[in-house]
């Protein structure tokens, strides 16, 4: 048993700006750079760099971006199960301001390949200890995933990123939810529920599902599971250069503490301590440009942790 993320990659074209370009406007960048992203890719590699062993199903293009990526990927120690399709491999533009702020457009290209599950996806699915899945592949491939997965016992993590309407079928299928605030409200909206504070939507999104997260970027996350009181991790205090990728860290670093948790034998997993391990993940990548580069590893994330309590 261990952890299949189900997911994009993308190749990420980043542009460093000063103030992020509104409507009609054009700016010029500091710097370009390209990196692998991508909400499953980055995920993918925050589970493996945290500490767990973990399967990506993946499709990329037969470009050279696509090559890129499945190398790095490989050399991150992700056990990958791609596809190669005649698509191009899937691109986001993102630009980022010296506030660290972002804004990000994607072509899903290959990505949006990712339907019908082959019998080889299947079977690594049914394996799976926990299922991890966002929303940049057909939400009906994350619908069918979920459902098998759900079937064969595995705890089924959704980060519901970016929002789109989702089937009430595949939220059944939902242990765990992580959203950010405006994803909460907009996922609230669509089931004719409404809230506008996120203490509110976490207590009425466990209508939906039975445990969810929402993040709250530099004020940290909220913990809400059926049963107990809606509980605050606090986001570490920390210089941010560059929050692409942040909130994948951070669904990453989770699942990995959930299953080491469940290999350390525990009946119960504890939510709000592997958030608080998430939150160490995401704080340290931050700080660091780029989605993918910024990952850390569970090293330096253990010793972030010990700084902090000390
Ligand atoms: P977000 O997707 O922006 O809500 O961020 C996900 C998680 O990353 C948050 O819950 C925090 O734990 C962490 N995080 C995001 N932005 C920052 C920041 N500026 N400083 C420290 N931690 C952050």
């Amino acid at each position: 048993m261990s952890i299949v993320v189900l997911g994009s990659a993308n190749l990420d074209l980043v542009y460093r700006v000063q103030n992020i370009p509104g409507p009609g406007e054009t700016v010029l960048a500091a710097s370009r750079a390209s990196h692998p992203g991508g909400k499953g890719n980055n995920q993918a590699t925050a589970a493996v760099r945290a500490g767990a062993a973990a399967s990506f199903i993946v499709s990329v293009g037969q470009d050279e971006a696509g090559a890129m990526l499945l190398d790095g990927l490989e050399s991150d120690g992700v056990r990958v199960s791609a596809r190669r399709v005649t698509e191009p491999t899937g691109t986001a533009l993102i630009t980022v301001a010296d506030s660290g702020e972002n804004s990000i457009v994607v072509d899903s290209g290959a990505n949006s390949l990712l339907a019908e599950l082959t019998e080889t996806e299947l079977g690594i699915i049914e394996e799976a200890g926990i299922l991890l899945m966002q929303l940049e592949v057909p939400v009906e491939t994350v619908g069918r995933a979920a459902a098998v997965a759900h079937a064969a016992g595995a705890l089924v993590v959704l980060n519901a990123a970016p929002i789109r309407e989702l089937e009430a079928e595949l939220l059944a299928a939902v242990d765990l939810l992580i959203v950010n605030e405006h994803e909460a409200f907009r996922l609230l909206a669509d089931t004719g529920l409404q809230a506008t504070e996120a203490t509110v939507a976490a207590e009425l999104l466990l209508e939906l599902v039975p445990a969810v997260i929402i993040t709250l970027g530099a004020a940290g996350a909220l913990v809400a599971e059926r049963g107990k009181s809606v509980r605050t991790v606090p986001a570490f205090e920390v210089t941010a250069v560059d929050t692409t990728g942040a909130g994948d860290t951070f669904c990453g670093a989770l699942v990995a503490a959930l299953e080491a948790q469940r290999e350390a034998g525990a009946n119960d997993l504890e939510l709000e301590s592997a958030a608080r391990f998430a939150s160490a993940a995401a704080a340290i990548s931050v700080q660091r440009a780029g989605a993918v580069p910024s990952i850390p590893g569970r090293q330096e994330i253990e010793d972030f942790l010990g700084h902090r309590q000390s």
